[in-house]
């Protein structure tokens, strides 16, 4: 059989395989996008869809081992990590560990900061441009809080975040139950987050496969990538189970698999999958107007015109595929304890995914030191949505040999040995 060919061949079909794919063909490449399922079937899919420049600072802050340990005892703990013995898993907990401290997290800080903003830029002006209906609305997310010693807790990263140029205003109870009616009393204070922003990711895939498609794009669902082919320090072909494909350039962006397809290569690329779930309804009333972080549990908050998402949860149990009940009940009780309707009538998707959580918390973009014509664009843990629009540009910019708007080597895999 021929090989099919293009001028960039793009593996994963998720919202950065996709933003890449779209910003290469406005450009005037040839791509190709090759998933083993249906574009935007991994965790592009169900996740909360809010874009978050409010989430620079990472979760490696000092202190968090010792947090995470105390969770690891509580089975529906908004964070948790699986005691059974995982080589791979325990290495990078080891390595995650080792980088909680402040000069690890405040560089990791600046470097997601500057990549969030830029995405937040760029997205709506995207969407525009292309025409994509995704619900994107900008109306800022608040975060609130219910118990004292988690506020003061949390009190310094508004600091933090106005160094960062992002903006977080701190607010009374009584200011969060009046901005936003759907919570129930007792609040004791909160921060709006007003540049956050809110769409619809399984519309937002779906029209970025549309657009896609309509610059002359290929996008081939069910080829599940199986090996490659090599010589002279270049990918020459990828084989899947389609057949084989191939490209001059060749973007690898697997998510949380991409570990296991870069092994393939010999990459030992430092990314576990952090499994969250999601459950999807119909509209409670009253129903919250933006987006809600509700911070002891953890819980996220999205509403939208067409539905109502309850999100969250952190769990490092390796490729676990199961639908984890005492999770998805810990999402609604964790509702139930702020809001007057914690969840709607009808439900229309239980759902759970793989969030790529690479070791430093900042994304793997660009081109590897031993394959001459193949880049990553991975990693991109709890912020892959956020940080989709600047990811295309950053790629596409690399591909075309163009000075970069952001300083790519803070997100190089080089900083990380690949
Ligand atoms: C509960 C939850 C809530 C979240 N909320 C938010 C949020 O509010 N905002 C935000 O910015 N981010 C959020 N995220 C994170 C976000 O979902 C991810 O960072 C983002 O979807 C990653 O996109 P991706 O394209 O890298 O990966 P994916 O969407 O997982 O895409 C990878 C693709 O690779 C394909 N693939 C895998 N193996 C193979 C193979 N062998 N051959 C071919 N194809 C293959 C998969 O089918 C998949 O389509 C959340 C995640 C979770 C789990």
């Amino acid at each position: 059989m021929s090989e099919a060919r293009s001028d960039v061949l793009i593996l994963g079909g998720g919202v950065i395989g996709l933003f890449c794919a779209l910003t290469l063909l406005r450009r005037g490449a040839s791509v190709r996008v090759i998933d083993r399922g249906e574009a935007g079937c991994g965790a592009s899919h169900g996740n909360c869809g809010t874009l978050t420049p409010s989430h620079a600072i990472p979760l490696s802050v000092p202190g968090m081992p010792w947090r995470a340990l105390q969770w690891m005892l509580r089975r529906d703990a908004p964070l948790y990590v699986s005691p059974r013995p995982d080589r791979e898993r325990w290495r990078w907990l080891l390595d995650f560990a080792r980088r909680c401290n402040l000069r690890s997290a405040e560089h990791a800080a600046l470097v997601r900061a500057a990549i969030l903003k830029r995405s937040w830029t760029l997205l709506p002006r995207v969407l525009v441009e292309e025409g994509i209906q995704c619900e994107y609305a900008p109306a800022g997310s608040l975060y609130v809080y219910r118990d004292r010693h988690t506020l003061e807790h949390d009190r310094p990263e508004i600091e933090w975040l106005h160094r960062l140029g992002v903006s977080a205003i701190a607010l009374g109870g009584a200011e969060v139950e009046q901005m936003e009616p759907a919570l129930l009393p007792g609040a004791v204070g909160g921060v709006l987050h007003a540049d956050d922003a809110q769409l619809r990711p399984d519309l937002l895939v779906e029209g970025l496969a549309r657009r896609v498609r309509e610059h002359g794009g290929a996008i081939e669902p069910g080829a599940a990538v199986r090996g490659f082919r090599c010589a002279d320090g270049r990918v020459d072909a990828v084989r899947t189970t389609r057949g084989d494909f191939s490209g001059e350039r060749i973007v690898m962006a697997l998510g949380a698999w991409t570990p296991q397809i870069a092994s393939m290569l010999e990459l030992r690329v430092p990314i576990q999958p952090g499994k969250g779930y999601s459950i999807t309804m119909s509209r409670p009333d009253p129903c919250p107007r933006r987006a809600l972080v509700l911070r002891e549990p953890s819980v996220c908050v999205t509403a939208w015109g067409s539905g109502y998402r309850l999100g969250s949860t952190m769990e490092f149990s390796g490729y676990d595929e199961r639908l984890n009940r005492t999770r998805l009940d810990a999402l609604k009780r964790g509702a139930a304890a702020y809001l007057h309707a914690p969840v709607g009538d009808a439900v229309r998707e239980e759902w759970w995914g793989w969030r790529p959580m690479c070791v430093d918390e900042v994304p793997l973009i660009g081109p590897v030191k031993h394959w001459n014509n193949l880049l990553l664009a991975t990693g991109h843990g709890m912020l892959g949505v956020s940080m989709s629009a600047a990811t295309g540009e950053l790629v596409a910019s690399q591909i075309a040999g163009e000075p970069p708007v952001l300083e790519a080597t803070a997100y190089a895999p080089a900083r990380l040995g690949l």
